[in-house]
């Protein structure tokens, strides 16, 4: 599969070699449709080692820039290494609404790291949004988060070694944070939604729940009018 500039017919990407892949504004997984890219002249001319071309969603409609590296210049076109980067990286999504103001700033700006590819930053700002879990919840709420670490890492057969290191990054008191790569993040930001989701969204989720079921049994209760002793002879008994 080649993806090329051609000196007559300019960009050519066969289909699938821009295959659907997650948009970073809708999450649809969708074709990329190509709007613009560098004409053969002017990039032969400057011989880049990468260039830049504007695609649009096809489900959203809005632009995604994507970024190719040259592989070859010839005489009629210039080759391009099929495996782009896009610029703008999908959002990792978590449902704020129901974190306090301060958790959710915090882990919203952590998830915004992330996305960039700032695994430290990431990891620091995860440290912050537990800090700022504790003072809110009360220092118990450091045990219950160091229980579902342990619980995560026995249900994912997590390495001992990953699973300090996450524990290091959220539980720890020492002001230096271990350096964590691509790996660790990832399971750290796993972990991470799964103690919030433990932690505020289910507890509001299933608050929530019970309050609605308990509601409508109470009406239904009240609904049911208490038979009077005097109307309950039989008829014809008299
Ligand atoms: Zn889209």
């Amino acid at each position: 599969m080649s993806v090329y500039i051609d000196r007559e017919e300019g960009f050519k990407a066969p289909d699938g070699a821009a295959a659907a892949r997650e948009c970073p504004h809708c999450g649809a997984y969708a074709q990329l449709a190509l709007v613009a890219a560098p004409r053969f002249e002017r990039v032969a001319e400057q011989r880049p080692t990468h260039i830049g071309s504007a695609f649009q969603c096809a489900a959203c409609h809005e632009p995604r820039f994507v970024k190719f590296t040259v592989r070859r210049y010839g005489e009629q076109r210039i080759d391009l290494a099929p495996n782009f980067v896009e610029v703008e990286r999908p959002k990792e999504r978590f449902d704020f609404q129901y974190l306090s103001e301060d958790a959710a700033r915090l882990f919203r700006e952590a998830l915004q790291c992330y996305s960039a590819d700032c695994h430290n930053a990431f990891a620091s700002m995860c440290r912050r949004t537990a800090q700022s879990t504790f003072v809110e919840l009360g220092e118990g709420s450091r045990l219950k988060w160091f229980e579902l670490i342990k619980e995560i890492a026995a249900l994912c057969e997590l390495d001992d070694e990953t699973t300090q290191t996450v524990e290091d990054v959220l539980l720890g008191r020492d002001e230096r944070l271990p350096q964590i790569g691509a790996g660790q993040a990832a399971v750290l930001l796993e972990t991470m939604k799964d103690i919030l989701y433990q932690t505020f969204v289910r507890t509001a989720k299933l608050t929530a729940a019970m309050r609605m079921r308990r509601y409508f049994a109470d009406e239904h209760e009240a609904k049911i009018t208490p038979l009077d002793p005097r109307n309950q002879r039989l008829t014809g008994s008299d």
